[in-house]
């Protein structure tokens, strides 16, 4: 059966591979300071987190996302990613 390729990224926390449109991107531009990639085009160096709030959670706490990101992350960023978690419903 022919299969499109999707593209996979791996998400920085539980470092499963899952389909980009699916993941949170995160940027690092040249300049080291991330940013939140909304629209999935923003030059740089990607970063991924998945839309799970176990990683979302794991993300946010003990600075897991500066870690994966090897730079510290703005806390208006963190505090976006904060509010996917909350926005999520209830599955
Ligand atoms: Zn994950």
């Amino acid at each position: 059966m022919a299969q499109k390729r999707i593209p996979l990224r791996m998400c920085a926390i539980c470092r499963q591979q899952f389909p980009k449109r699916e993941l949170i991107r995160l940027v690092k531009n040249a300049e080291g300071q991330v940013s939140l990639d909304e629209t999935g085009k923003k030059p740089g160096r990607g970063l991924y987190v998945c839309q799970s709030k176990d990683c979302l959670a794991q993300a946010l706490k003990g600075g897991r996302l500066d870690k994966a990101a090897g730079t510290r992350i703005d806390a208006d960023i963190l505090s976006k990613l904060k509010e996917k978690v909350e926005h999520e419903p209830e599955s």
